[in-house]
């Protein structure tokens, strides 16, 4: 960018500001606030004058270096670009340096985290909570995030421990009364740690929100540097002002007066535009830019304000909604700078409604498919903002799903969630301590450490089932791994597991710290040449081999952390550390450069603009949120109370709708050209009142789904199934078409685009095996009962072809069966402290808010279920393993329970799934059949009969909370010989090459129903 065109108010401003000690840009979101702090930083560099040029976030400071650096060329040392964190941790650099002090230490949110664990293990009960606040809630992670929340915004206000006490007491708030206690505490056991770091002194450690204030205290006073080593700056440049905190506005203050009160510091030029701010959540303070105008200590910097007049962003659509939106907003300082003149730019506004939020998802798929397609548009400039992050995960998938290049939407779960770090943190486990379960050692068989496909596991581990049989072994993981049988092609993955383990086991007993001992495990693994060669590929496995070294490469990263504070810290302590976390930490990759749409919140997309802005998710409920900010500690009330004696009580309580309408008036004016703004309107949901605040009834569009796909893949599809499926009405004219269209196609390959290669189409491929299929000999009841119902489904899903809701089904399933099999009477208390204590790692699969609060509900339904049932029917013989044989076959399997009655027998099989079998379903129902038959052949006892105990679903004639039963009567003779029958024909199947789709009720939750030939979908691609 070479020098700027400016028009005559930003000529003005930039003039005034040079002239002046402190300015405050003020313009409305476009009207280039940036291009002249900008103007002014070069005149300034051009001048040879020191300066700081203050970003609102990260990237944003990136990309005002990269401008400054190419109008300048190299910046002279004394021109800084940062953000007012950097900034700040450079002078506290600079004060141990002055000092010979340790380099100081900025902790994360993690570290952070663990050190309000341990605090309030150690001194939690000697804090007068109030009564309501028992241990168990203190043992919550939400407790501690609310707690971390409290002493963040507290130490951004630059409140002390005691302050907060204080205020308390005033407030007639316990709590914070309360809390000041632990915040006391934790500033002190950041000292604490710092003296006892071994090697002198230690490092000061500080969190983000104590550097800022910490900074701008050591500016106020001179004496505590050396001669002439405190560092000064003629010029402090800041962007985006109303998104400041208090903090930084105590360091703008502290620099712009050196010596207290001598206002011969840093000259300041400040930009902003509070009707934009985004920052509140995090401290952010809208009426800052109107305070630096007065005295006030802290905040007042006495600074001249000149506006900027005109829009340079878009046309006169976007600046008539822009308007809209700001007029409704209560001022916060400043005002003059509202309604400029419009942008001359031709621009577009949509307002689309869809019946659902996947037809909202794939509606946005298809406009920026339409948008690459027909007008050329790069995925890079197209942008999709929404609130939250919480919906990021499953538009990404959708716009992946649609064949729509996008980032990769930023996780929120801790590390130790990832595949690849638990299996690393396993390996270490073992390597420590030698003590992982069989189940956590056939994990590992499985764990991308050693990269099976799901037959190949299946395989490994039947085979190790039967190794373990044949030995006679009550671990055969453990054992098998100890004895690796020599030259079998098969064991290959168990040498390689077994050789990760021995090189992390040598490491540990050869005293190694915890960052040697993961690289030998690391190194062991020998992934990282693949990994690198398949990230740097644009093949489809690209973005998870990014996403697979970007754990690895975070998991070293805390492992170094560790190791600097303390080279001998341990791999046990690495564990610790790791499994004591419940935030994320800071990805490396989502900071990276992959490209394609973006997926941003409003304080995300913060310095940055696109030629397509889509602003996604306008529910009432969504946005605006209407929800009290403030949680348990009340965190947002002490920000209130400050702002408004900082404003002499004009601010009032901050409001929420100004807050939300703030951050939509942001997010809209990131569009250059076109904007969308989307949402469901239903039954179940309406749209956002903001739409209706901003654009008449008559520019809203209702858009209806599509079944129609805009992905090639899809759009492949459906020629080649109007060519080659005899059963779709089409007429020879149309076929003949869509043979054309195939043929002008360009000869993709499956480099380009998995599935639509022709050579990837199914009659062209190759088997893969044509090994005969070797019939099988052992049978379960569920196999069974799963083959009956339809073949291509138990098939698919036993090579492992499965969805996220199966996945989380089977997780489901697993829980209440492990309750009811530890806790067979239903031990109300028991089965509930088991389940608070397995729900945080199970819950983590689901996005945290909604999603999750949904997920907990159903399961609190279930387990309430299955304890009013189990205390119903004690005394049952639980997971009890039947197996019979026959000249044919096995057939083997565990029931749930076997419930004594007077009448004899009863077996009960527990469901957790979403099917609801009818009456007469379950009166033919295989599996049932099946144990009934089995269990009277090993035991010679005949049954009373069978049922399903259907957790999810309450018995509405019982009492509350009792699940649904479905019962099946006593095997007659004849129904022996039915269920030998259908073993044989099972038998068959299993063994046979026709592998048929059949539908019935269980269609409905099918995970592979996309892929069916029976359904449309799925016809596409069959
Ligand atoms: S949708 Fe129905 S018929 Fe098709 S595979 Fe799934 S269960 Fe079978």
């Amino acid at each position: 960018m070479g020098k700027f065109e400016l028009d005559a108010s930003q000529a003005r401003a930039v003039a005034h500001a040079l002239e002046n000690n402190a300015t405050i840009i003020e313009g409305a979101s476009g009207t280039g606030k940036t291009a002249v702090l900008l103007d002014a930083a070069s005149q300034i560099i051009e001048r040879g004058e020191s300066l700081v040029l203050l970003a609102a976030g990260r990237k944003a400071a990136d990309d005002l270096r990269t401008q400054l650096t190419l109008n300048h060329g190299k910046l002279p040392a004394n021109v800084q670009v940062r953000t007012a964190q950097a900034w700040a941790f450079s002078i506290l650099q600079t004060y141990a340096a002055d000092r010979g002090r340790h380099t100081p230490e900025l902790i994360t949110g993690p570290t952070q985290d663990s050190i309000i664990t341990e605090l309030l293990t150690v001194v939690g009960q000697g804090i007068a909570w109030p009564s309501e606040l028992d241990e168990d809630v203190m043992r919550l992670p939400g407790f501690r995030a609310e707690l971390r929340d409290l002493l963040t915004r507290s130490a951004e206000l630059g409140l002390s421990g005691e302050d907060l006490q204080a205020l308390g007491r005033e407030q007639g708030e316990q709590i914070w009364v309360a809390a000041g206690q632990p915040m006391d505490q934790y500033e002190n056991s950041l000292a604490l740690e710092d003296a006892t770091a071994p090697g002198g002194t230690g490092a000061d450690r500080f969190d983000h929100a104590r550097l800022v204030h910490q900074a701008a205290r050591l500016l106020t006073s001179p004496e505590a540097w050396g001669s002439g080593s405190m560092p000064t700056y003629q010029w402090v440049l800041i962007d985006d002002y109303q998104n400041a905190t208090l903090a930084t506005a105590a360091l703008l203050s502290a620099v712009h007066d050196i010596q207290p009160g001598d206002r011969n510091g840093a000259r300041l030029i400040l930009t902003a535009d509070p009707d934009t701010a985004v920052e509140g959540f995090r401290g952010g303070i809208a009426h800052l830019p109107g305070l630096a105008r007065g005295s006030k200590p802290g905040t007042g910097l006495g600074a001249g304000v000149v506006t900027l007049k005109e829009r340079h962003r878009g046309g006169e659509k976007l600046s008539e909604l822009q308007n809209r939106l700001v007029d409704r907003i209560s001022v916060a300082g400043l005002a003059s700078h509202r309604r400029p003149k419009p942008g001359t730019q031709a621009d577009s506004l949509k307002v689309l409604t869809f019946p659902g939020t996947d037809q909202e998802y794939s509606g946005i798929a298809r406009l920026i498919r339409r948008a690459h397609v027909r007008d050329n548009l790069a995925c890079d400039d197209v942008a999709i903002i929404t609130r939250s992050r919480g919906t990021h995960i499953e538009i990404e998938r959708v716009l992946r799903d649609a064949g729509v290049r996008v980032r990769p939407a930023a996780r929120n779960e801790p590390l130790r969630f990832t595949p690849i770090v638990r299996a690393l943190m396993d390996v270490m486990k073992e390597g420590v301590s030698g003590d992982l379960t069989d189940a956590e050692l056939l994990a590992l068989i499985s764990s991308p450490l050693i990269g099976l496909d799901p037959a190949r596991k299946r395989q490994l581990s039947h085979r190790i089932t039967v190794w373990g049989e044949e030995n006679e072994s009550s671990s055969p993981v453990r054992d098998i791994l100890a004895n690796v049988p020599e030259g079998a092609e098969w064991a290959g993955p168990l040498k390689k597991l077994d050789e990760i383990l021995e090189a992390t086991r040598d490491a540990v007993t050869s005293n190694k710290n915890a960052e040697e001992v993961l690289w030998a495990a690391w190194q062991a693994t020998d992934l990282a040449d693949g990994l690198r060669e398949q990230a740097l590929s644009n093949g489809t496995t690209s973005r998870a081999a990014n996403a697979i070294l970007d754990a690895v490469m975070q998991l070293f990263r805390i492992a170094q952390r560790l190791v600097d504070r303390d080279a001998r810290t341990s791999a046990a302590q690495l564990l610790d550390e790791l499994e004591s976390q419940d935030i994320a930490e800071d990805s490396i990759a989502r900071t990276g450069k992959e490209s394609g749409v973006h997926l941003l919140t409003p304080a995300m997309a913060l310095g940055q603009e696109f030629e397509l802005v889509i602003v996604a998710d306008l529910n009432d409920g969504t946005w605006p949120n209407m929800k009290v900010r403030d949680g348990l500690f009340g965190a947002g009330r002490i920000a209130e109370l400050y702002l408004d004696r900082l404003t002499d009580g004009v601010s009032g309580l901050r409001s929420v709708v100004d807050d939300e309408l703030r951050m939509l008036a942001f997010s809209v004016a990131r569009s250059k050209r076109d904007l969308v703004l989307t949402a469901v309107d239903s039954e179940e949901t309406s749209r956002s009142r903001f739409i209706d605040l901003v654009v008449d009834e008559e520019n809203i569009e209702h858009v209806e789904s599509s079944k129609l796909s805009m992905s090639i893949p899809g759009v492949v599809g459906r020629l080649r199934s109007a060519l080659t499926d005899p059963a779709l009405a089409i007429n020879d004219v149309d076929r003949e078409l869509a043979a054309d269209i195939l043929a002008s196609l360009p000869t993709w390959t499956e480099r380009h685009l998995a599935g639509v290669a022709t050579s990837e189409w199914i009659p062209s491929l190759e088997p893969s095996d044509m090994r005969p299929w070797e019939s099988t000999k052992r049978i379960s009841p569920s196999n069974a009962e799963a083959i009956m119902q339809c073949t291509l489904k138990w098939f698919a899903q036993r090579i492992g072809l499965s969805n996220m809701e199966a996945t989380q089904n089977f997780d489901r399933g697993n829980i209440i069966h492990e309750l009811a099999e530890t806790y067979p009477d239903g031990d109300s208390t028991q089965i509930w402290n088991a389940f608070e204590e397995k729900w945080p790692e199970y819950s983590v699969a689901f996005t945290e808010g909604y999603e999750r609060e949904l997920e907990r509900n159903d399961m609190v339904t279930m387990v309430e279920a299955l304890i009013a049932y189990l205390s119903a029917h004690p005394g049952a013989d639980v997971e009890k393993q039947l197996t019979y044989q026959t000249d044919h076959f096995t057939v083997s399997g565990r029931v749930d329970r076997v419930e004594p009655t007077p009448d004899g027998p009863i077996i009960a099989d527990l469901k957790t799934g979403k099917t609801k079998p009818s009456d007469k379903d379950t009166k033919e129902n295989a599996q049932l059949r099946i144990y009934q038959w089995m269990y009277e052949k090993e035991t010679g006892v005949p049954t009373a009969g069978a049922k399903l105990v259907l957790v999810r679903y309450q018995d509405g004639r019982k009492k509350t909370g009792y699940p649904l039963l479905r019962n099946q009567k006593p095997l007659e003779e004849s129904d022996e010989q039915a269920v030998e029958e259908m073993l044989k024909e099972v038998a068959t199947k299993m063994g046979g090459i026709d592998i048929t789709a059949q539908s019935g009720d269980w269609c409905a939750y099918c995970p592979i129903k996309t892929a069916c030939p029976i359904f449309p979908e799925g016809a596409l691609f069959s």
